[in-house]
């Protein structure tokens, strides 16, 4: 019998008619750099810029090459400092951890819960133990915390809460966009995130001097006016001598590819949800399957789906994704001895300064599988994914009682 045909999973989010019609303008015109001098017409790069500080509600958005950066710039505006501790999510991506190390400074983990977001009570004890003034939450997957509870824990423990938004453009809590909840947000515009421009990130804050340091770090020189926002000259005065410049701007092509999908994203977001409704919803009733619990007030983004399989020991997570892979659906699974691909956990980032450990997130993500959701996904195709996920737990089950 051959193998059944894979599902496609991997598609990016197609590129709009209007990013390319923008992008063949833009070309013509040979400017490519977002600063000119001698001014004239705003570009592409402050147009986003604008566009996403409305979308999200804060004063400013400051574009960079990547969400790393946005990161990273976020953290020194913060005032992070070589040597200090930085709290963050023991659930997230590598470049989370690479911001922190970039800084000079020492990534902190703190527990994520069964549903997959931060513990609040690990946050507090390790605030405590560490003496930390900053947090970067990441809201891995889509998964939202209660911010409004999160944003009272910050101000209470003296902590700067930086939210890292990769996965949640789009996302809100009570009503309210994620990003807007703390002093600076970030985020992606690499191809599996919700805005496909290849690369790119993007930071908001409505912080005055945050802002102004962002600018000019993110590389402005003295051309910071032609921002899509910019705190008022007092302000710029006070950092402009002060911040030195690393060059990580965003190119008017990739502002160009981004601009017209952030008109799509409402879109987007039933597509996606859609699918995960769905799928979850066939999961649902799949015996030994574990789904995260999504509160009222999380207005989620899904563009990839996670469950976990609480009652497998390592040998039969292992032959489970085997099993799904072997019918067509790539898995992606958390608790694998080595990082593959896009994919890693706190175990695998021991060699990192400070080696941030975390056992209970470890041993949570040791049973958590993860797998993307293309935009147009057909009922039929995600209907053959939980198919294939109850087969092969069954076959992963009978191997563990035989
Ligand atoms: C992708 C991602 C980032 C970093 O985004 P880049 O634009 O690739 O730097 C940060 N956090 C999370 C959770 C991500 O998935």
């Amino acid at each position: 019998m051959s193998a059944p045909a894979p599902l496609a999973l991997g598609a990016p989010p197609p590129i709009p008619q209007a990013a390319r019609d923008r992008v063949t303008a833009r070309l013509a015109s040979g400017r490519l750099h977002r600063y000119r001098e001698g001014g004239g017409a705003s570009g592409a790069v402050a147009e986003l810029e604008a566009a996403f500080a409305e979308l999200i509600g804060t004063r400013y958005a400051v574009a960079t090459n990547s969400c790393g950066s946005a990161l990273y710039l976020a953290l020194l505006g913060a005032g992070v400092q070589p040597g200090m501790p930085v709290l963050m999510s023991a659930f997230t991506l590598a470049p989370v951890i690479g911001a922190i190390v970039n800084a000079g400074a020492r990534p902190v983990a703190v527990e994520i819960t069964s549903d997959l977001v931060l513990d609040l009570d690990d946050l507090a004890d390790k605030a405590a133990a560490t003496g930390a003034r900053h947090l970067l939450v990441s809201h891995m997957r889509g998964h939202v915390c209660d911010l409004e509870r999160l944003a009272d824990h910050c101000d209470r423990l003296g902590l700067a809460l930086i939210e890292d938004c990769a996965h949640s453009l789009g996302a809100t809590w009570a009503g309210r966009p994620t990003g807007a909840f703390g002093l600076a947000g970030a985020f992606s515009f690499q191809s599996w995130k919700h805005v496909n421009a290849g690369e790119g990130g993007i930071l908001v804050t409505s912080d005055d001097d945050l802002a102004a340091r962002a600018i000019l770090h993110s590389g402005s020189y003295m051309l910071y006016r032609q921002n899509g926002t910019c705190p008022p000259d007092a302000v710029m005065a006070r950092w402009r001598d002060r911040c030195a410049n690393f060059s990580l701007r965003l190119s008017e092509i990739a502002a160009e590819i981004a601009l017209p999908q952030i008109d799509e994203l409402p879109a987007r977001a039933a597509d996606w949800n859609a699918s995960h409704d769905r799928i979850a919803a066939g999961l649902a009733s799949v015996h030994g399957v574990a789904l995260a619990h999504r509160p009222e007030a999380e207005g989620y983004v899904q563009s990839s789906l996670q469950f976990r399989l609480p009652g497998l020991a390592a040998p039969q997570m292992a032959a489970f994704v085997a099993a799904c892979r072997d019918g067509g659906l790539f898995l992606k699974w958390f608790g694998m001895a080595e990082a593959e691909g896009y994919t890693s956990a706190p175990r695998h980032w021991s060699d990192l300064p400070g080696a941030p450990g975390a056992p209970r997130t470890q041993a949570i993500l040791d049973t958590l599988c993860d797998f993307r959701l293309p935009l147009g996904l057909a009922p039929a195709a995600c209907d053959r994914i939980v198919a294939i996920i109850a087969a092969a737990l069954g076959q992963a089950t009978a191997r563990r009682t035989a």
